[in-house]
């Protein structure tokens, strides 16, 4: 049952209006919010409180992210159609869904079993069909697949994880949450062979990056 009644888009510009307030401005990332259809991407019970601006349980102890901490990372990330996107933590696939929005080609990897089995099985069903999910350790990156041109982290990293900064173009971005309980969001801009450029914004709450992947 994927139903996206009239209700659930109402909903969405509520939403994005909520966003907008909040400091939201590109407004390719509203549209994009305003089209994916975050109810689906929940469990039944959890459908009510689709388009409130909060985090929700998905399976595997894990969450779908808050629609401003994905707004506010996408707009972060100055996705390009074309845009060649590195997502680290699949989960439910909503913001896979919302870099597809932005015509991005999206790989992405999720190191829970579980997760990557749903998410593999649901978003083509929703219309997305990302150029690869990947079961395994988004610690690594993407090796045979590199470089990309923007790498969003979506699990609060420990560490900023090397290989994520060298699969990057050069010109390419890595967004993501550094450290342990709070995060720091992070901007990394590869200006050369061994050149970034840094920059943080504010803090965030993720559910932590780990290591291995997991049946
Ligand atoms: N982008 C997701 C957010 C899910 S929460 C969404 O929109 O729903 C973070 C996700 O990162 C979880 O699914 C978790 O299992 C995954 N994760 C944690 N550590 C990871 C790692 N080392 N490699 C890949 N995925 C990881």
């Amino acid at each position: 049952m994927l139903k996206d009644l009239p209700r659930h888009k109402g909903l969405r510009n509520q939403l994005v209006a909520t966003l907008k307030a909040k400091g939201i401005k590109n407004k390719k990332v509203l549209e994009a919010i305003a089209n994916v259809p975050r109810h689906l991407f929940m469990d039944s019970g959890f459908i009510d409180f689709a388009y409130q601006d909060k985090p929700f349980p998905i399976a595997a102890d894990q969450t779908i992210s808050q629609p401003y901490t994905v707004a506010f990372q996408t707009e972060l990330l100055e996705v390009e159609p074309g845009s060649k996107v590195l997502e680290i933590g699949t989960g439910s696939g909503y913001q896979t869904a919302i870099l597809m929005e932005l015509n991005a080609i999206v790989y992405s990897i999720e190191r829970q079993k579980e997760l990557y089995d749903k998410a593999k099985k649901f978003l083509p069903k929703v219309g997305y069909v990302p150029k690869k999910l990947i079961f395994g350790d988004g610690y690594l990156g993407l090796e045979e697949e590199s470089p990309f041109d923007r790498i969003i982290v979506t699990a609060g990293a420990p560490f900023v994880p090397n290989p994520l900064l060298s699969q990057l173009k050069i010109g390419g971005k890595l967004v993501i949450p550094v450290g342990e309980d709070v995060q720091k969001m992070t901007v990394f801009t590869r200006k050369g062979e061994k050149e970034f450029d840094k920059k943080e914004y504010g803090d965030f709450r993720f559910v932590p990056m780990l290591k291995n992947s997991v049946k």
